[in-house]
């Protein structure tokens, strides 16, 4: 080695040390992984060179092969990997290697620290990237040329510990990176040529440019994607997938599509098995690995599918796009945007194929990413598609687990309904009991059941499926609902109310609105209930209980919207009312009942601020119906 110039030393910034000191600590069982991290750190810094080269940038020993070579020394301990990419000039050493720049890193830490014994899943998800080295290296040395011609080679080298230190190199270092691994004492197996292929073959098969094991060359270079269906195995599509996502599993789906006209491309598309939503600081990490003629333009393209389809997996392939197409300038592409939209298509197609045909495997889907998923409500592009793919609990389905799809609802409809019910609540238990369900079960009309705070913006949002608008069960119209037939007939039938009685139950609607004054915006009879002795309803167009609950939280001042208080003639508790109201429309009774019946309404949607009064009143109430209950049975 020649002689060095200008050493420093650089403390590591405090997160790199966070970082590091758990690496070096950590017992995770496939440390192997640190290998994959410099293969994949090289295979990038060969695609950006390709990249300055398709932009006629002028590149130091532009004759070099573009490769990956791997050595080992069993002897000293030490394995190396090299690569012929871009290099890294001494600025750029410390700004890339000194701190840690991917977004969720603090979150990855915090995570990590908090749950020591399972670290390994996280940690090979993640891809820490060549800090990883430090798992199995007691020292790491950096020897690294710019292709820029003006910068001089460095050489960097750390124990991980605290420290690293720069060096500038003025011998004649060829272009690129060589990271010699000086191996720790129990991580010898890294020396071992059987091993090393292995690991290789196992985690960086599809790299796309030859990596070297001393004098062999180990990984298949094809692009996959590009070769016709039939002679692509599942073993190769699963391995892929593999490499692509650092998911253990197999995807639970291959889209693999060739199009030729009027823009050609190759997509090969992955949906994962499960769904990465738990390693949620890690959610940026998404898009499509865009190629043009097997040429990485771009890892990670978020342009290529909408968020709402962010859990897709894979790599997209064109012929009719430049090579030296800047990715800043991509999204202004006519054909990018056509190629994107193409790829949307493509999903949507595969998705509506699958619940065709493959009714419980979407609905697997359904549970693993409908989440995600879900949010393609504001793409009204996709809006017919999208609304066939939706899936929702409904009050026709035994337990909370299963789903339906809009169709089924549709072909389920009574004469004459219009409209698609939905009512939102934290479970089915909650809905089961609510009274805005009483009429619906009293007519045998079908109600999705919303759990999602979000699936009330999903369905506000799409509007209509077909030509049949979603409906909130809370602005329905119930006149129109009560003029049709009845599938259960009341249990006692109840006598109706002689004349003398409903212009005094008139008149004490009309008591009731005074007592709770402008909390409410009128008080009216029910025609909806069958069970309850009252319920609040939203006007018409009106924001529903749950949707006002959202926007409360993101707007502390709202006040509460005035709502309609409905009660129900041919309730018991209504009809005693009814009897001291004849009697004496002024008592206190009627007061408090009026304004506990209001306060549970409040309480059962979740809109009671201050249950106090509520309390006090309840046990006031009980504390004078125990007097009754006493006197009633000759308890005392
Ligand atoms: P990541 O690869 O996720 O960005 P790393 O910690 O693995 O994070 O690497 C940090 C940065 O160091 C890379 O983004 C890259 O700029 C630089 N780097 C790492 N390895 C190489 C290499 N072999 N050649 C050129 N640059 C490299």
């Amino acid at each position: 080695m020649g002689e060095k110039m200008h050493a420093e030393k650089y403390e590591f910034k405090a997160e790199v040390k966070k970082l590091l000191d758990i690496l070096v600590h950590s017992l995770y069982t496939s440390r192997e992984i640190f290998l994959r991290e410099l293969i994949s750190n090289a295979s990038d810094a060969l695609d950006k060179l390709r990249f300055e080269s398709n932009r006629g940038s002028a590149i130091v020993d532009k004759d070099m092969p573009l490769e990956i070579t791997i050595d080992f020394d069993e002897k000293k301990n030490v394995l190396t990997v090299s690569d012929t990419g871009i290099g890294m000039t001494r600025d750029e050493l410390i700004t890339n290697v000194g701190t840690i720049a991917k977004s969720g890193t603090e979150e990855f830490l915090k995570l990590i620290a908090e749950t020591k014994s399972e670290t390994s899943n996280i940690i090979g998800k993640f891809g820490i990237g060549f800090y990883s080295v430090f798992m199995v290296a007691k020292e790491v040395v950096i020897t690294t040329r710019s292709f820029r011609s003006e910068a001089l080679p460095v050489e960097w080298h750390s124990d991980g510990l605290g420290d690293y230190e720069i060096s500038e190199l003025n011998e004649k270092t060829l272009r690129g990176t060589k990271i010699a691994v000086h191996l720790k004492d129990d991580a010898k197996e890294f020396t071992e040529k059987w091993r090393l292929e292995n690991i290789i073959k196992k985690h960086s098969n599809f790299v796309s440019f030859p990596i070297y094991l001393g004098k062999e060359k180990i990984n298949t270079v094809n692009a996959i994607w590009r070769e016709p269906k039939s002679s692509v195995t599942k073993e190769q599509y699963n391995e892929f997938y593999k490499f692509l996502s650092y998911d253990n599993d197999e995807p639970a789906d291959v889209i693999h599509k060739s199009v030729d006209a009027p823009i050609q491309f190759n997509a090969l598309l992955f949906i994962p098995k499960k769904s990465s939503e738990a390693f949620w600081f890690d959610r940026e990490n998404y898009g499509l690995d865009l190629y043009v003629r097997r040429v990485l333009i771009q890892h990670k393209n978020k342009d290529l599918v909408p968020e709402y389809l962010s859990f897709v997996k894979g790599v997209v392939d064109s012929e009719d796009l430049p090579l030296n197409i800047s990715r800043e300038t991509l999204q202004e592409n006519v054909i990018f945007t056509k190629i994107a939209s193409s790829v949307t298509s493509t999903v949507f197609g595969y998705l509506a194929d699958k619940a065709k045909s493959d009714e419980n495997g979407y609905k697997e889907f359904w549970k693993e990413h409908g989440k995600i998923f879900k949010l393609g409500y504001g793409d009204f592009t996709n809006h017919d598609k999208f609304v066939e793919l939706i899936r929702f609990n409904s009050s026709v389905c035994k337990d909370k687990d299963e789903l339906i799809s809009m169709a089924e609802y549709s072909a389920r409809m009574k004469d004459g309904q219009k409209e698609i019910y939905f009512i939102t609540g934290p479970n089915r238990d909650s809905i089961d009991v609510d009274p805005h369900m009483e009429i619906f079960r009293n007519k045998g009309l079908e109600v999705l059941c919303l759990f999602d705070p979000v699936d009330e913006f999903v369905v506000s949002s799409l509007r209509k499926y077909k030509d049949f608008e979603f409906k909130s069960v809370e602005s329905i119209d119930s006149k129109k609902i009560k003029e049709m037939k009845d599938v259960e007939q009341p249990k006692d039938k109840i006598e109706e109310l002689t004349k003398d009685d409903a212009k005094h139950f008139s008149s004490l609607l009309s008591k009731m609105k005074n007592i709770l004054a402008d909390r409410v915006e009128d008080v009216v009879e029910s025609t909806r209930l069958v069970d309850s002795a009252s319920c609040l309803v939203s006007k018409e167009e009106g924001v529903t209980a749950s949707m006002h609950k959202i926007l409360k939280m993101t707007n502390k001042e709202m006040g509460l919207q005035k709502k309609i208080f409905e009660v129900n003639p041919n309730h018991k508790l209504v009809r005693n009312l009814i009897r001291v109201f004849r009697v004496d429309s002024e008592n206190q009774f009627i007061k408090d009942t009026t304004e506990q019946l209001y306060e549970s309404a409040l309480l059962q949607e979740g809109n009671l601020d201050d249950p106090h009064k509520l309390v006090k009143r309840i046990n006031q109430m009980l504390e004078q119906s125990s007097d009754w209950f006493v006197k009633l049975n000759n308890y005392n």
